[in-house]
């Protein structure tokens, strides 16, 4: 497992309690509602849609993040998306400086 991929394990259980996962070029991709902009939407049903993914860069053992529905200014998609990084350094900058970290030793 690469130290993202722990990173990753590490950040999902606080984004969504029902993950759906999809294998994607022999990686696994994860879906789940968008953490920065469900809260924008009107109905229940458009919170909990799994508008967001962490999906592997082809090629690489590197992923990114992406929002289908875009509607914040964390999650609007520039460049195709955002690094892991750069995601987990919004999202829970704790965890980020760990990762940081434990990127250093290596
Ligand atoms: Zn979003």
């Amino acid at each position: 497992m690469t130290i993202t991929e722990k990173y990753i394990n590490k950040i999902l259980p606080y984004l969504d309690n029902d993950i759906e996962t999809e294998k994607i070029n022999g990686l696994i991709s994860y879906k789940f509602a968008c953490p920065f902009c469900h809260i924008y939407s009107d109905s229940e049903d458009s919170r909990k849609n799994k508008c967001a993914s962490l999906t592997p860069i082809q090629g690489s053992y590197d992923y990114k993040f992406i929002c289908m529905r875009s509607r914040s200014n964390e999650c609007r998609r520039i460049y195709g998306g955002r690094s892991f990084h750069n995601f987990l350094a919004m999202y829970n900058p704790a965890l980020f400086r760990q990762y940081k970290k434990e990127l250093a030793t290596l």
